[in-house]
Formats: C-alpha cells, sequence, structure tokens
C-alpha cells in the first residue's frame, strides 16, 4: 500500500511539470473545479495559506498598515482614469454586464487589482497634511482571465493581499517601497527557506502604471524563476490621474506619492517546487500546519494510543502543531502519507519503543532518525525542526548559487539558457530593444536588477553597446 501511494508521483527527474501536478493533487492541497481555470484549495492547502496570512500580517502590522476592504467591482470609468494601468490590464479583465435582468449602464470590471479603488477613495479621504499617511492592506482575491492556468501558479482568480499607500513625499514613498520588498524578503527566508534575490524590474516588466516596480525572484527546482513578490512605487502618477491632493503645512495643495505592493497563492508553488522531492511536499517547519505526525505502531496493543496521546499533550504544551495518525491504516502507508503531505517530523511509537521509554524521530527532508528519550521529547524535537528549517534554506541557497552562472558574450549566454537551467548574470545596455531579442531567441525575460550590481564586462551582452547594469536573466513561471 505504501509503496503504490509513492509510485502515484511521477519523479522531478523525468517531468517536473507533471511531479508538480501530481504532489499538488496527492498532497491535497487544491483541485480543479467546474470553473474553468479556478480551482478549489484543499483544507491542507488553506492550512498554509492561513499561516502565510498570519505570519505576513503580523510583520506588515509592526510596520503600521492597517487593513480593510473594498469593493470587488471597479466601474469602468474608474478603470480608466490612468492609461497605462488601464491598457496593461485591459486584456485579462472579466466583466459584468447584467445585473439580475437588467443591463448595466457602466460595465464593472472584477478587481484584477485594486489601485484605481484605493485611488477613488484616497481621493476623497485625504484633504490635508494631518491625513497622510495612509498604509493600508487588504486580503482579497482578485481575477485575471488567463488563457493557461496551473495551480497556484496561475489561475483565473487567486488569492492575495495588495497594500496601498499615500505619502506627502516621493522620499517617504520611496522608502515604503524598499520596506515592504524588505518585508517579503525575510518573510520568504526566515518563514519559508526560500532564498531571493532583490532587486529592480526593467522598464519592459513594470507593473502597468509604475513608475518603478521591486520585485524578490526566487529559483525552483528545475531552474526556472518564480517572481515572488513585488512592491511598486506610482510616484504621483496615480495621484494627478485622480486628484489626489492634500494640503501642506504652508496650506499649499500639493499630490501625494503612492505605493502598492502584493504576495499571492502563487508562493505556494514555490514552497512546492524549491523544498519537494520525489516522496511529495516537503514543509519548512515554521510554516507547516502539522508540525509532528505521531504513528503509533501495533496501535491496538495495550497502552499504545494512550502513550501517544501523552507525548501528543507535552508536545502541544511546548507550542507545537502536532497530530496523532490513530487511523486504521497501516504504519507503512501513514508514514508515506506524512511524506506526501510534507509533515516536517513523524514520530514512531511503538510497545518496544514504550518499553524502552523513548521513540524514534524521523525529518522529513533528509530522512534522519532519532532515537529520544520521552523526558527530553519536547526539547530534542523542537532542536530538531529549527535545525530542519535552517538546513532547509542552506541546500535552498546552495542549490540557487550552484545554477547561477554568468556570460560576458551572447554565444556563452545562450548556450547557458539553453542547457543550464538557473539565473544566468550578464550585463545589459537599458535598452528593450535587447530584452526583447533576447525573449524571442531564448524565451528568457530579465528577472531584475539586482541591487547589489557586479561589473562582469564593459558591454551590453546582447548589442555590444556600453552596458549599464547587471541584469539576473532566467525561464520564468
Ligand atoms: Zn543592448
Amino acid at each position: 500500500m505504501a509503496k503504490k501511494l509513492v509510485e502515484a508521483i511521477t519523479s522531478m527527474e523525468e517531468d517536473f511539470a507533471q511531479w508538480y501536478t501530481d504532489v499538488v493533487k496527492k498532497a491535497e492541497l487544491c483541485d480543479y473545479t467546474s470553473v474553468k481555470g479556478c480551482m478549489v484549495i484543499k483544507p491542507a492547502g488553506y492550512a498554509i495559506w492561513e499561516n502565510i496570512q498570519k505570519e505576513l500580517d503580523a510583520r506588515f502590522k509592526a510596520t503600521g498598515v492597517q487593513n480593510v476592504y473594498m469593493p470587488v467591482f471597479i466601474p469602468e470609468g474608474l478603470l480608466q482614469k490612468e492609461k497605462d494601468h488601464v491598457e496593461g490590464f485591459a486584456p485579462e479583465v472579466a466583466w459584468v454586464t447584467h445585473g439580475g435582468l437588467e443591463k448595466l449602464q457602466e460595465r464593472l470590471c472584477v478587481r484584477p487589482t485594486s489601485e484605481t479603488l484605493f485611488c477613488d477613495f484616497y481621493a476623497k479621504d485625504i484633504q490635508s497634511h494631518r491625513d497622510l499617511p495612509k498604509v493600508y492592506n487588504q486580503w482579497c482575491s482578485v481575477v485575471r482571465w488567463e488563457k493557461t492556468t496551473r495551480p497556484f501558479l496561475r489561475s483565473r482568480e487567486f488569492l492575495w493581499q495588495e497594500g496601498h499607500t499615500a505619502h506627502a513625499t516621493a522620499e517617504e514613498a520611496q522608502e515604503r517601497t524598499i520596506q515592504m520588498l524588505n518585508v517579503y524578503a525575510d518573510f520568504c527566508e526566515e518563514v519559508l527557506a526560500i532564498p531571493v534575490i532583490k532587486g529592480q524590474k526593467t522598464d519592459k516588466e513594470k507593473f502597468a502604471g509604475a513608475e518603478a516596480t521591486y520585485t524578490i525572484e526566487a529559483l525552483m527546482h528545475d531552474g526556472k524563476a518564480l517572481q515572488s513578490g513585488t512592491s511598486h512605487n506610482f510616484g504621483d502618477g496615480f495621484a494627478k490621474a485622480f486628484g489626489i491632493q492634500y494640503t501642506d503645512k504652508e496650506n499649499k495643495l500639493q499630490y501625494v506619492h503612492q505605493t502598492s505592493w502584493g504576495m499571492s497563492t502563487r508562493i505556494m508553488g514555490a514552497i512546492i517546487m524549491v523544498h519537494g522531492d520525489n516522496s511529495g511536499l516537503v514543509l519548512p517547519p515554521r510554516i507547516a500546519p502539522v508540525q509532528v505526525d505521531i504513528i503509533p505502531i501495533q496501535q491496538h496493543k495495550e497502552g499504545v494510543l494512550e502513550k501517544a496521546q501523552e507525548l501528543k499533550s507535552v508536545l502541544d504544551a511546548a507550542g507545537l502543531r502536532v497530530k496523532i495518525d490513530d487511523t486504521d491504516k497501516s504504519p507503512g502507508f501513514k508514514f508515506a502519507e506524512q511524506e506526501m503531505r510534507g509533515i516536517p517530523v513523524r514520530i514512531e511509537c511503538g510497545p518496544k519503543d514504550i518499553e524502552k521509554g523513548q521513540v524514534i524521530v524521523v525529518r522529513r527532508d533528509t530522512r534522519e532518525k532519532y532515537t529520544v528519550a520521552f523526558e527530553t521529547l519536547a526539547e530534542e524535537v523542537q532542536k530538531i525542526l529549527d535545525t530542519m528549517q535552517k538546513e532547509m534554506l542552506e541546500r535552498a541557497r546552495a542549490h540557487r548559487d550552484s545554477h547561477t552562472y554568468e556570460a560576458a558574450d551572447y554565444e556563452t549566454f545562450k548556450k547557458t539558457i539553453e542547457e543550464k537551467p538557473g539565473f544566468v548574470k550578464a550585463m545589459w545596455c537599458g535598452c528593450k530593444e535587447c530584452e526583447e531579442k533576447i525573449k524571442e531567441d531564448l524565451q528568457a525575460t530579465s528577472r531584475c536588477i539586482p541591487f547589489e550590481q557586479e561589473n562582469l564586462s564593459e558591454n551590453c551582452i546582447c548589442c555590444g553597446k556600453p552596458a549599464k547594469k547587471m541584469v539576473y536573466w532566467g525561464r520564468a513561471y
């Protein structure tokens, strides 16, 4: 039985895309629905999202963020107020044309993002410098009419948070933009054990209507990049389009400066693709809804289930998230299931162990086994989880670093992109034409202009003109 469960997933070396789909399904994270391009997030998946929300929300609030809620609909006229923004989103917007049996006088779009709603609100709500800053966030879902969809990575409706702020000065807005990018980066590294590259998007890749977009980029196990969170500085562009003005201390009218920033359920895809293996999901302990799976061996024997329950109480009291698998499945099947679901450690507890006053603790990522005495269980399990969390980040970083290459000429660049999945660092002149040629030739995009710049060569990898910036390139999800 246990073997069958494991055999049901494709190995990642054989077909990474199929492996991903198999894990999503077998770990019961989400499933397809009768609504084309939309998914149901199942309890095991939603519990991870709830932990992401909890952690991020606390980090936001520590910087002064307040949560609000905006309507799900945007009147067409409102969406069209900022030209670049509407052009960027129009192709993937879903429209409501009827209310009940009546045709609407003005179409409503289902929000693809809420800049326009926040701007409309801020235009009314902000009058004076005393009303600033506004540092609002909302947790919600948005709709983008994608043609091809994949669980968590691209779906027509997805969950996210979107922060929208308004500030008195350009400096303050820029500071907030970078502050939130750092919140995302720290969250990814400290909680999800996913190392990220922080940088700025090129003009070609930036958000529709933004002055500057900053991003954190992560590398998946197959060497493809995933944009994992973005933070935008709008300058006063939206403020001018929507008339968001305040009177400053000298009683002069000024435009506000705005930012927005978001992280979505796409990040669930990153957790799967950075840490998973051929037995299924591997969850970093800090985000795992269940951290410890106690599996009783020969549970029909006297005292076994009682002992398991007692151990659970001890671990619960230590603040760990624990479950007992006392179903009538075989232990082998339960082990395979615990591995598939990515539960960080399992505790095997049978009559012989109980006699010796100990249990076997097995780590999900390395499968290392530890014999631990009852008396020190909570302490030891916590230690194992901490080590696992730390080593998962180190492993992910080592993988990323060993899949990050450099290229100083186009031949090397081309060969690297085609033959070695990963990031390629190369110099760029700053022209959109070179980005377009690279995309056309190699299906690779500029991932970001990293904050940590290096000088790899004097000239642009593509056109040979003097280089302005070093860019991370790669194929991406
Ligand atoms: Zn160039």
